[in-house]
């Protein structure tokens, strides 16, 4: 008989039907006359409760060998449950305990263990109730991302995790150093250069697939990227990864507008379709995370976003009747607490703020006719802070070829760059979107290390 997910038959399956199941015990209650075993395979928050008793022919060494953690098959008769709050139960003809866990060390004991410790047990978390609804949230958000895209016609494209350009222009860069085992010296006369870099060439782990999207956008028109990222960011907050994974589409013909109603399409559709295909463990998060969960998701897909350009966004930061850790002053960039007052406290809604001052974005965005200030847009939600950011792209040769000098860079490094203003040049825009600050946001999870099965950030490195 074919194995049925645990999701599945909690959903659809009815009394009478016979089922085999594999999965993880989570917990064995032996009772008098029966054991009830509560049994997991990833699918979905709930166990399936499983019923043995004595006709089974192994009961007794059974009773032994299921405990917490232990990794078994199960076939059976469904059967309804008289047990307040489940539907249906498993009554097990046959049972098979493939692995079994000493319940004296198994570090998964029954009772909430904190974050903190489940970090340090990353190969096992993903057992737990919250990290696993975390991890399928996480998955029916890419899947949405992906069917956002592809329902619009953008071709997923992917750029490289080895460049040799800093995107940002922030120098928050990883080199890549090329070492290979087969290089080493044979006799100790012999040296070896471990500081060699990509071949005679510095190179570095992407930051941004950007500039590579817009390659693909003028030949393609809209085209995003979904990957790996990477940036040494040297702070140790609960909002940053050094690995982790970016959404970035790019548009040609496109200007500041097209590219926010795109942002904002964009999230309704990812949380709505979230709400539809995890409505059980967002719930979860709702009612163990973070109470404002379904709420936030409901703002997001009901409320049309705010839209202040930066220079209005610092007069209202002025007017403000909140004391703020860092200035606010026009030229500043915005740090958290402002970007989640204007958010949270003011709005109510995410906000897109536009406009920002030409010295505090990067080389690439479109300078505006005021010289002062660039289209760059940041999305910026309750709770959370920016999430997106964006702009339309510098598609004037010449001021390109400025904005790069001024920012110190040297335009004969960008020379493909400035090729694609030479040939066909035409508006575009796009944005990045964080993934784990998007699941983070979606779920109400405190820590962005809980969001990200194999979390990088100072001190992580595990696996
Ligand atoms: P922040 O102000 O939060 O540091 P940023 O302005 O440096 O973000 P961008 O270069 O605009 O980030 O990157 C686009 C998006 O990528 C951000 O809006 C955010 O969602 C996400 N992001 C940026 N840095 C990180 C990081 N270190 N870890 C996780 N997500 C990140
Ligand atoms: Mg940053
Ligand atoms: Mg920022
Ligand atoms: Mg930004």
């Amino acid at each position: 008989m074919a194995t049925r997910r645990i999701a599945e038959i909690l959903r659809n399956a009815q009394p009478q039907e016979q089922v085999t199941i594999k999965g993880w015990v989570r917990t064995a209650r032996e009772l008098k006359e029966f054991t009830f075993v509560e049994v997991n395979d990833g699918s979905f928050l709930a166990n399936l409760q499983v019923v043995l008793d004595g006709s089974l022919a192994n009961y007794d060494t059974l009773l032994q060998e299921i405990t917490t953690g232990a990794s078994v098959e199960i076939s059976g008769v469904l059967v309804e449950s008289p047990a307040k709050g489940q539907r249906i139960e498993l009554k097990a003809s046959e049972v098979r305990v493939y692995g079994g866990a000493d319940p004296e060390t198994y570090p998964l004991q029954k009772k909430r263990h904190s974050f903190e410790f489940l970090r340090t047990i990353g190969h096992l978390r993903s057992r737990t109730n919250t990290i696993g609804a975390v991890f399928r949230v996480r998955n029916a958000c890419a899947a949405a991302i992906h069917q956002f895209f592809q329902e619009r016609g953008f071709l997923w494209v992917h750029t490289p995790i080895i460049t040799a350009n800093d995107c940002e222009g922030a120098g928050e860069l990883f080199s890549v150093t090329s070492f290979n085992l087969k290089n080493i010296p044979l006799t100790p006369q012999q040296t070896v250069d471990y500081t060699q870099d990509f071949f005679g060439k510095p190179a570095y782990l992407t930051v941004s697939g950007q500039l590579e999207a817009e390659i693909m956008a003028m030949a393609f028109r809209d085209v995003y990227t979904f990957g790996p990222t990477f940036r040494a960011e040297n702070s140790n907050t609960s909002r940053h990864l050094a690995e982790f994974w970016m959404i970035e589409p790019e548009m040609a013909f496109c200007d500041l507008e097209g590219n926010m109603q795109l942002a904002e399409e964009f999230l309704k559709f990812v949380f709505a379709s979230v709400l539809e295909a995890c409505p059980e463990d967002m719930e979860f998060f709702n009612q163990r995370i973070n109470d404002t969960v379904l709420e936030t998701a409901q703002n997001i897909i009901h409320n049309q976003f705010e839209r202040v350009t930066y220079t209005e966004a610092i007069r209202l930061l002025e007017k403000a009747d909140k004391k703020f850790e860092y200035p606010v002053n026009w030229g500043l960039d915005l740090q958290s607490e402002h970007e989640r007052y204007l958010a949270e406290d003011l709005f109510k809604k995410p906000v897109i703020v536009t406009d920002y001052p030409v010295e505090i974005k990067a080389f690439y965005m479109r300078l505006n006719d005021d010289e002062k200030t660039v289209r760059a847009m940041d999305v910026l939600a309750p709770n959370i802070g920016e999430i997106i950011g964006g702009s339309q792209r510098e598609e004037r040769l010449e001021i390109l070829e400025k904005r790069i000098q001024a920012q110190g860079m040297n335009p004969e490094d960008l020379w493909w760059y400035l090729e694609l203003r030479r040939y066909g040049t035409v508006p575009h825009a796009g944005f990045g979107l964080g993934f784990e600050r998007l699941v983070q946001f979606m779920t109400g999870m405190s820590n962005i290390r809980d969001v990200i099965p194999f979390p990088r950030a100072p001190l992580t490195i595990e696996f």
